[in-house]
């Protein structure tokens, strides 16, 4: 199966691709992700999309295409994978059925988590993140059992840089003018398929596995 998870910054989508990864068995590719591993490497990628990400702003999208190519190329993809993060612009979309159909492939599902924005500051500065494993949490809406310490390997949890109320706000617009479009262009593909957000993150997780197996 190959899905691409949309929504806002903050809509839920890592976290419910950790267990949707799970539930089907497909890697998780998640560009910013792949971004944060290149910055604490001080790749040249990592060093270049350094300067937009600490704006809040988009990476150009020939730097971020080329990660996914290159990922999407590799063996474990072959089973199917989940996107998470990515396409963000409508060139990116494009770029991505390019890559797919040299690839013989092509999505099945577009998942939107849809979730206002008013919730979505709440959301994005009281993440944390588990250094080690990557595992998400949120202070106030899904606690760790003891503060600050990942329940499933006792690493440490850490704020991400991007995630302040100055940063927010930007980042909340480049979704806005850039990447929500991209709702209409896969709805024109019939692949869209909308999953409220807001909810419990177990139910959220529950109604995307409905939608996946085609009962929503
Ligand atoms: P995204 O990957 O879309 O930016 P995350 O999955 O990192 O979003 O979620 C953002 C924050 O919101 C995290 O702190 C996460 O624990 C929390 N969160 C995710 N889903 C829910 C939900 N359904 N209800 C409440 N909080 C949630
Ligand atoms: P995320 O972890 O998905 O919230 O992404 C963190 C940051 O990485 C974003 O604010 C962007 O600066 C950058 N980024 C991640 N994915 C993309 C993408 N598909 N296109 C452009 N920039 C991206």
């Amino acid at each position: 199966m190959n899905i691409l998870f949309m929504g806002p910054p903050g809509a839920g989508k890592g976290t419910q691709a950790e267990r949707i990864v799970e539930n089907f068995g497909i890697p998780h590719i998640s560009t910013g992700d792949a971004f944060r591993l290149a910055m604490k490497q001080g790749t040249p990628v990592g060093l270049k999309a350094k300067e937009y990400i600490d704006q809040g702003l988009l990476v150009p999208d020939e730097i971020t295409n080329g990660i996914v190519k290159e990922r999407l190329a590799q063996d474990d993809c072959k089973k199917g994978f989940l996107l998470d993060g990515f396409p963000r612009t409508l060139q990116q979309a494009e770029a991505l059925d390019a890559m797919l159909s040299e690839l013989g492939r092509s999505i099945d599902h577009v998942v939107n988590l849809k979730v206002d924005r008013g919730l979505l500051l709440a959301r994005l500065t009281g993440r944390r993140i588990c250094k080690s494993c990557g595992t998400t949490y949120h202070v106030l809406f899904n606690p760790p059992k003891v503060e600050g310490i990942c329940d499933k390997d006792g690493g440490e949890l850490y704020q991400r840089s991007d995630d302040t109320e100055e940063k927010v706000g930007t980042r909340l617009d480049e979704y806005t003018s850039k990447t929500e479009p991209l709702l209409n262009y896969y709805n024109g593909k019939g692949l869209l398929r909308e999953v409220d957000g807001e909810k419990d993150i177990n139910i959220v997780t529950a109604d995307i596995v409905s939608c996946l197996k085609g009962t929503l």
